[in-house]
């Protein structure tokens, strides 16, 4: 495995590699990676030729007062992981390789809206247009054949989808299954924030997941039932303060009263000063 940090060079090996008429996967991470990252890479490494990795903390989807500076970052043991898992190529670059110009002075941006005004969309301004614009930017140095994105940030999934869709992005995307503690709690890279009584307290965020599991299989098909308990369930916790918490068409992230269709069952949960998300999608209705 290589580990790339300019854009140069690793569209020199890229291009090797599909006048060979290999296939190339893409999977796009903060870095600090844990078993969810590592079950898309690996999943990438079934279906491709060649894989990418990218492990870039981009400045321009945090927004003031984020954890931009203090997002944890350890290249060295991602490097080890992504090698377990057969990563070819691991493209980690400075952030003057991807805004050579400064984040700050960039002109072009994509900016996908709908999709992007609930949710996080709503509490983090400009969060989905950094994300679009350097996933655009990956996908046009890469030129990649799939991009593996995870459920747990599902309303990533849907924007990034809607840009492929309608760009005309030659690219297929392939959205890939929560992985969670035994426990329950959804690996994070910002898990590592939480101290011993708030990685307890963040159980929350599952057990009103699986509280409403329950509703939905026992036939309660209000939302506003639903979201009841469940808010009853986070607000007993003294450390967990509710963001936002919606149950949303799974297409296009509009809220759902009466459940007939695929649904998604959506949040953001402060634990202390640590942002957590974490969702459900219902399929079974
Ligand atoms: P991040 O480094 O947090 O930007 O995540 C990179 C990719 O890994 C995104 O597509 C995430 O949705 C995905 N990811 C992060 N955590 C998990 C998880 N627990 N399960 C599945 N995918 C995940």
């Amino acid at each position: 495995m290589e580990i790339i940090t300019t854009v140069r060079e690793l569209k020199k090996c890229l291009h090797l590699a599909k006048k060979q008429g290999k296939t190339v996967g893409l999977v796009p991470t903060m870095g600090y990676l844990h078993e969810g990252h590592l079950t898309l890479m690996r999943k990438a490494r079934e279906e491709n030729d060649c894989v990418v990795a990218s492990i870039f903390v981009n400045p321009l989807q945090f927004g003031q007062g984020e954890d931009f500076e203090s997002y944890p970052r350890d290249l060295k043991q991602d490097s080890l992981r992504a090698a377990s898992v057969g990563v070819d190529w691991v493209f980690a670059p400075k952030v003057a390789e991807m805004y050579p110009q400064g984040f700050e002075n960039m002109n072009t941006f994509v900016e996908v809206s709908g999709v992007t005004a609930g949710l996080c969309g709503a509490s983090r301004p400009g969060h989905f247009r950094g994300v679009a614009t350097v996933v655009s930017k990956l996908f046009h140095i890469v030129e990649p054949d799939r991009a593996y994105f995870g459920q747990k940030d599902a309303q990533q999934v849907v924007v990034i989808q809607k840009m492929v869709q309608d760009l005309n992005m030659n690219v297929t995307i392939v959205p890939v299954p929560i992985v969670r503690e035994a426990d329950g709690l959804a690996l994070s890279s910002r898990n590592l924030y939480l101290g011993s009584a708030e990685r307890q307290a963040a159980l929350v965020l599952s057990q009103s997941l699986q509280l409403a599991t329950k509703l939905l299989e026992s036939g309660v098909q209000e939302s506003d039932k639903i979201l009841q308990q469940m808010t009853e369930l986070i607000q007993r916790e003294p450390l967990a303060a509710l963001e936002y918490l919606v149950i949303v068409d799974k297409e296009t992230l509009e809220s759902v009263s009466d459940i007939q269709g695929p649904i998604l069952i959506a949040m953001a949960v402060r634990i202390g000063k640590t942002r957590l998300i974490d969702n459900i999608i219902w399929r079974n209705a």
